[in-house]
């Protein structure tokens, strides 16, 4: 692993790439708020998804869907280290286990707050849905609009991207999925 000094010189590294006086008033303490910024948006490498999803509740015979959405994230693109940033849906039907509702929350920044794609965020909140809830259903709906698209190359400013994940009842059955939209429609 890279020092937190040894990262701090290569931000300087960067900034001379850019500038000829990377020591001036405004730069000098650049390298260090960008790193203090690094901890804060990939603090996701930090937490771990079976600790958020542990503490559960018996579901006391509620078999409906759950659903928590419009959950704001923001998370940095792998291929251009360009933020990105939109809402995600969270769903999920209960067999007997419920999870306190913050923690789906939780979960989306666990897995934004890394280097990452929209698709790979999409699938792996849901695959942990599946794994510690064991569910009859879950559901991931991303929708986000990306840095590296408004900024650079094709330069869209007002393309949203959206991806979808359905596990169980969700991927086997049209009516639970209709529910589902349903449901995201009304609480937008
Ligand atoms: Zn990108």
């Amino acid at each position: 692993m890279t020092s937190r000094d040894e990262a701090e010189k290569a931000v300087f590294t960067l900034l001379k790439y850019l500038e000829t006086d990377p020591n001036r008033e405004g730069l000098k303490k650049t390298p260090r708020r960008v790193i203090d910024s690094w901890d804060e948006i990939f603090s996701g490498y930090k937490t771990d998804s079976k600790s958020i999803l542990q503490a559960t509740f018996n579901a006391e015979g509620y078999d409906g869907i759950v659903l928590l959405s419009n959950i704001e994230f923001h998370s940095t693109c792998e291929h251009h280290l360009q933020p990105f940033s939109g809402k995600a849906h969270v769903a999920y039907i209960p067999v007997d286990r419920i999870v306190g509702i913050s923690k789906l929350a939780r979960i989306v920044d666990h897995h934004a707050l890394r280097l990452q794609n929209q698709e790979r965020i999409t699938n792996n909140v849901a695959n942990d849905l599946v794994e510690h809830l064991n569910p009859l259903g879950a559901a991931v709906i991303i929708q986000a609009s990306h840095g590296c698209m408004r900024c650079r190359g094709v330069k869209k400013q007002n393309a949203i991207m959206t991806t979808s994940a359905m596990r169980g009842v969700f991927f086997d059955k049209k009516e639970a999925r209709n529910e589902l939209m349903q449901l995201i429609e009304n609480s937008s």
